[in-house]
């Protein structure tokens, strides 16, 4: 019998509207059944797709694996120039790769259950919009038994991502740590900014702590304690926080760079060739003169003037924020084998440094009315969060621990926040 699955308290709808901007922003990765059962429905005999490659062998060494072919423009070889699947057109939803099916969920294992999240690159999930997701159980249940089958091994019998490196505890115990994070960005009294660097506070003293023998209700006692302490200690004003540092500043735009560049698909980079997208990772990593468009939703505009304070969010695009991030964390969407394998700790870091991202592209939109210009921001950063391999780097994994370990993490967010 699959694993049940779970849901978040939070108010988030969705439904397809056959946008077709997923089977242009993605590479879809295929099983060998998958790219089998493609193979057998016959497109050797279609007037369109006749004599092209359908799979594309992608990756390295032995991660490598077959994905979909796309067309010159990237997108889909399946889509059709109605903007249709072509797969689905013919054999209906079955006959198309899982990860077509379930996206924008992502069903993560988390120990006796799945627990749903969300990509917030999709259009239709970043407005809410369509049914709440408890209305989609069916479908659901369908992918998890779906990826329990694909699973090489029993998903019950899943270790639980490390908390960081030589500390683990079970499962039941990391509940207990993801609902003190929650319990955090749920503070509705408080901007999520706020709430967001409260929350990176606790990581960094969590981080320092050892937790042999400190567990179940000993361990909710020590999470209300620190909690409340950090509650009344997080200054609620951002402009109290000291400006980042140089090298957070610095690390900070190079990690920018990588959220922002948008290689394919609609609204891709204007600047194209080696050279340019060379020349482009050196003005950022400089931070001065005009902000090259690595993608085409970034308007003309310098550095500069994204340094400039516009004012806090109101609070309809502040809401957007913290669906954002609930949802983020409550389905563990930011760390293990869904996110570049990185360990508890460090990937609610990960997850913490797209604030300040989102934050800068919010004043380079700052010209569309809030809640676009922030859901804009959010979608941007999203298609890359948990899915560019570089964001999961050696490198860039150093980074973050400087900028964490320095404090740069939560002044970052108070900078863009202001
Ligand atoms: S197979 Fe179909 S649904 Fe999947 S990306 Fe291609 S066109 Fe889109």
């Amino acid at each position: 019998m699959s694993l049940p699955i779970r849901h978040l308290p939070v108010v988030q709808n969705w439904d397809c509207r056959a946008c077709g901007g997923c089977c242009h922003e993605y590479q879809v990765g295929v099983t060998d059944q998958e790219r089998e059962r493609i193979l057998s429905q016959g497109w050797e005999r279609d007037p369109v797709l006749a004599g092209k490659p359908l799979f594309v062998r992608g990756g390295h060494g032995w991660r490598k694996r077959y994905h979909l072919n796309q067309r010159p423009d990237g997108a889909c070889i399946f889509l059709s120039s109605e903007g249709r699947c072509r797969i689905h057109e013919r054999f209906g939803p079955e006959g198309k790769p899982l990860a077509c099916r379930l996206y924008p969920f992502v069903l993560i294992p988390a120990g006796d259950h799945w627990q749903v999240g969300l990509r917030f690159a999709c259009p239709s999930a970043i407005a809410s919009k369509g049914r709440a997701l408890r209305e989609h159980q069916p479908e659901l249940k369908r992918y998890a038994e779906l990826l329990e089958q694909q699973s090489p091994a029993p998903l019950r019998q899943l270790p639980p991502p490390t908390l960081q490196s030589g500390q683990s505890v079970p499962w039941s115990e990391l509940h207990r740590f993801v609902q003190a994070i929650l319990a955090i960005l749920s503070q509705r009294d408080h901007r999520t900014e706020w709430r967001v660097r409260a929350a990176a506070a606790l990581v960094r003293l969590c981080r320092q702590a050892r937790f042999d023998g400190v567990q179940g209700s000993r361990l909710d006692d020590f999470l209300d304690v620190v909690t409340s302490g950090l509650v009344s200690e997080t200054p609620i004003q951002p402009e109290a926080l000291l400006p980042p540092t140089r090298m957070g500043r610095l690390l900070f735009r190079q990690a920018l760079a990588l959220y922002v560049r948008k290689d394919r698909g609609p609204d891709h980079s204007v600047v194209t060739g080696r050279l340019g997208l060379l020349s482009a990772a050196l003005r950022f990593a400089v931070g001065r003169g005009r902000v090259p468009r690595l993608h085409a939703w970034l308007p003309a505009t310098e550095f500069a003037r994204l340094e400039q304070p516009v004012g806090p969010l109101p609070r309809e695009a502040d809401e957007v924020l913290e669906r954002y991030y609930v949802l983020k964390v409550g389905s563990l969407q930011f760390c293990g084998p869904g996110q570049f394998d990185l360990p508890f700790w460090e990937g609610l870091e990960s997850l913490f440094l797209t604030l300040p991202v989102i934050l800068w592209l919010r004043r380079a939109l700052q010209e569309l009315p809030p809640v676009e210009a922030i859901s804009r921001a959010v979608s941007m950063t999203d298609l890359n969060f948990a899915y560019n391999p570089a964001l999961g780097s050696m490198r860039q994994r150093v980074a973050l621990r400087v900028l964490a370990n320095r404090g740069d993490l939560e002044r970052l967010i108070a900078w863009y926040s202001r």
